[in-house]
């Protein structure tokens, strides 16, 4: 039936109303996550071109939600950036990706991801004591700090101030930092040169998006060059195509991160490619 203005409204309001539900549930919920175990960690690697071996790995937090299933992480941190619940939760993150990486490292010696990438969000960043903080979860877990590698964004450090100031602590202190989502934010050329960085990921909208084919392929090209002249390690993300990475390669570029060369996975999936496998 066509509906009349007032109909449709009501529709709309409904559909608002239930969005909004769900969003302050998942909030609310999110407050008992951690207490009821229901986050966990994947581990994405990220591999060198053109061999395709993988160097490192990045972690991403998962959150099995007891009615609702798996919700994504695009969803929830927002929410936890909202409800400060993001400095706790960031907090286990770092921690237990420590203790992972220390547990590989005993286990498979050389043959372990010898990177670790850690997504950081700005609330963590500004706390005051976050920089002790993770010096006490280095110390704890027995990392070795050259493994690791903090992701913040371009949004993150460009709120003034703290975190600014705790990237280049964190960087004095022997720990490795990276821009992440390259280009998406608002004033990235010249933020490169006011923050201090190890490694630049380039976003996959550039890499696999809508506009790689076009403007994409252009940004992903000269930015090499940026990174090649400021001495920053460039990663390709979201590569999702051997084609992809045939021109990531020829572009320049030696690391890369994507669904062709493995989705996030358990820690397990991880292990059972850590070995050598004999030849036949
Ligand atoms: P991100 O840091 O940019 O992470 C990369 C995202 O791209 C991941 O999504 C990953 O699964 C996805 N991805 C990897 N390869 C491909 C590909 O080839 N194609 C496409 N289309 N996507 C690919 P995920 O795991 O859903 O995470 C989404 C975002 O949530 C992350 O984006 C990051 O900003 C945030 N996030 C995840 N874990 C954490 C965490 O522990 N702490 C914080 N603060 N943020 C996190
Ligand atoms: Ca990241
Ligand atoms: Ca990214
Ligand atoms: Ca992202």
């Amino acid at each position: 039936a066509k509906a009349r203005g007032g109909d449709r409204r009501h529709w709309f309001d409904a559909a608002m109303d239930e969005q909004a539900q769900r969003t302050a549930r998942l909030s609310a919920d999110l407050l008992t996550a951690l207490d009821r175990d229901e986050l966990f960690l994947l581990y994405q690697p990220i591999v060198e071109l053109p061999s395709g071996r993988a160097t490192g790995v990045e972690v991403l937090l998962r959150w099995q939600h007891p009615t609702l299933g798996l919700v994504s992480p695009d969803v929830f941190i927002p929410l936890a950036e909202r409800n400060g619940r993001i400095v706790e939760i960031g907090r286990w993150v770092l921690e237990n990706a420590c203790r992972q990486a220390a547990a590989w490292h005993r286990r498979f010696g050389p043959h372990a991801p010898s990177k670790i990438s850690i997504n950081v969000s700005a609330r963590q960043l500004a706390e005051p004591g976050f920089v002790g903080e993770v010096e006490d979860i280095v110390s704890r877990t027995g990392v070795d700090r050259a493994s690791l590698l903090l992701e913040v964004t371009e949004t993150a450090v460009l709120e003034a101030g703290a975190p600014l100031e705790a990237v280049r602590e964190l960087r004095e202190r022997g720990l490795r930092v990276a821009l992440d989502d390259f280009g998406t934010g608002q004033s990235s050329l010249s933020l490169l040169l006011t923050v201090p960085v190890d490694v630049l990921k380039v976003d996959k909208s550039f890499v696999s998006g809508d506009a790689a084919d076009h403007a994409g392929a252009v940004i992903v090209e000269h930015l090499i060059g940026f990174t090649n002249g400021l001495r920053i390690e460039a990663v390709a993300e979201g590569v999702e195509t051997e084609d992809q990475a045939h021109r990531l390669h020829a572009a320049g570029y030696s690391l890369a991160q994507g669904y062709l060369f493995g989705h996030p996975a358990p820690a397990a999936d991880i292990e059972a490619g850590l070995l050598p496998v004999p030849l036949a």
